[in-house]
């Protein structure tokens, strides 16, 4: 294999050793554009595909959620995914770690600057301005879909992720803001989910912010040298946001903080006791976190979330809050508002070790067809059987083959019962029935009473 001489020898190690390094250089190339070698591309880091055998999970997650919000009012309205630059920057705060570091922002061809949204409450609020839909009167909404944020990814945490959002506008509360966290109460009940914890607070007006603000910029300059990157740019920019932090070692200070108790409105004050008595009519636990006080600068009075220790860091699943002045804010009519968004990602995640069933998604029927010359007949029977039973999970077997392998593929499909149509069957216009579950005796059924033995069969389950 090797040549012979010394010189051959030198050249032929020279060559190789330069076509290596280029090759590598190729792979680090290409891994670096997200390619790999073989010329496949990758997902992009945080984007995660959600595969078949995950999907049921979400579309159970969805179907509650939907039928849920559809019982308590709700409408659905659709948004677009991408909404001008502006829009996020003027109501979710230029200061906020959301329009500060994690915004997908671009330049399209006609030199806008765009950006893919990173939550939802932002384009509602465009859509029913520029549609009327607030003019006197309530309005419930909600939205499902796909968020961006450029964070770090990490367990519960993406790039793209996916909330469902829910927003009521007219209503000043605190009734709507009970009935927002009772929903979201019998949403966990119906996915079965338990130890969510509930975190409530009021953030009082805008007013009784701004004293509370100066108290607490006094109290965090007064000791600069205890605090960490993160909350030295708050103090400049959003110094409630401090009381957020998760650092722990900020804990004693943020702990011995003026409390917001002393600055609040009494009108607030009113709100949030009335939210409690109504949520303590109801006998729904909370804890009131008075150092609650969420990233977005548009919240106001009502705030919360729902918590979980079960899932590491990343616990909060759902969080809202009340923005009476948003709409305002955006040159329409003062229009009291509050709203809320849960993290599909983690809720998956909780219901994964739920121990709550999914409703079955596997076939009731795998039609096996026994013969290459009865696939239109068999196609005839599925048809029909389809037409008279619209909810009948029906998989045919199509591309022929051995008895024994599409049995095998009839098992692995996780069908109930495997119906037989072979050249006995059609000569006496009947089916084979055999149930892959037990060893219940085999039958023959006339095809023209199928519909109805299925029936009365499948609905016994
Ligand atoms: P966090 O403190 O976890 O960053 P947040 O305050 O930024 O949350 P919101 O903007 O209130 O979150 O979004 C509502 C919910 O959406 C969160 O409670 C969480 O469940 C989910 N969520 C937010 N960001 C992400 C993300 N990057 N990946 C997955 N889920 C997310
Ligand atoms: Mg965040």
């Amino acid at each position: 294999m090797w040549p012979a001489s010394n010189w051959e020898n030198n050249r032929t190690a020279g060559i190789v050793a330069v076509s290596l390094l280029q090759f590598t250089g190729f792979i680090f190339v290409r891994q670096k554009q997200g390619i790999t070698l073989s010329g496949k591309i990758q997902a992009i880091r945080g984007m995660h595909d959600i595969l078949p055998e995950d999907t049921p999970r979400w579309q159970h997650l969805e179907a509650l959620t939907r039928s849920l919000l559809d019982t308590y009012g709700y409408q659905e309205i659709r948004l677009p995914i991408v909404e001008k630059t502006e829009l996020f920057q003027r109501s979710i705060g230029e200061l906020t770690d959301i329009v500060a570091k994690e915004m997908y922002s671009f330049e399209d061809r006609n030199g806008d600057s765009l950006t893919l949204r990173p939550e939802g409450t932002a384009g509602c609020v465009r859509a029913g301005l520029e549609h009327g839909l607030f003019h006197n009167q309530v309005r419930k909404l909600w939205y499902m879909g796909p968020m961006f944020r450029h964070e770090r990814p990490q367990k519960g945490r993406q790039r793209q992720f996916h909330q469902i959002g829910v927003e009521a506008f007219g209503l000043p509360g605190p009734d709507i803001d009970a009935e927002m966290i009772l929903m979201c109460a019998r949403l966990w009940q119906r996915l079965g989910l338990a130890n969510l914890r509930l975190e409530i607070n009021s953030l009082g007006t805008p007013e009784s912010r701004a004293a509370y603000r100066k108290v607490l910029v006094d109290y965090f300059s007064a000791h600069q040298d205890q605090l960490d990157k993160d909350s030295l740019t708050r103090l400049e920019n959003n110094p409630l946001r401090i009381l957020d932090s998760k650092n722990p070692d900020m804990r004693p200070l943020i702990d011995d903080a003026p409390e917001f108790s002393g600055y609040i409105d009494n009108e607030s004050v009113e709100h949030f006791q009335s939210l409690c008595e109504y949520l303590d009519r109801q006998q729904l636990n909370y804890v009131i976190n008075s150092r609650l006080v969420r990233g977005l600068d548009y919240y106001g009075r009502t705030v919360f979330e729902w918590i979980t220790d079960d899932l590491g860091a990343q616990g909060t699943v759902c969080a809202g809050g009340r923005y009476d002045g948003l709409v305002e804010h955006f040159a329409g009519q003062p229009t009291p508002a509050i709203g809320f968004a849960m993290g599909l990602e983690r809720l998956i995640g909780l219901m994964e070790s739920s121990t709550n069933r999914l409703p079955d998604s596997d076939p009731h029927a795998y039609l096996i067809i026994a013969g290459d010359e009865f696939r239109a007949a068999g196609l005839a029977l599925a048809e029909s059987l389809r037409e008279q039973l619209p909810w009948l999970r029906l998989v045919t077997h199509l591309g022929g083959g051995s008895l024994k392998n599409q049995f095998k593929k009839a098992d692995k499909s996780g069908a109930r019962l495997a119906l037989v149509l072979g050249a006995d069957e059609a000569a006496s216009q009947e089916v084979s029935i055999k149930s892959l579950r037990d060893q219940a005796e085999q039958e023959r059924i006339g095809q023209n009473s199928l519909a109805v033995h299925l029936a009365a069969r499948l609905q016994a389950v």
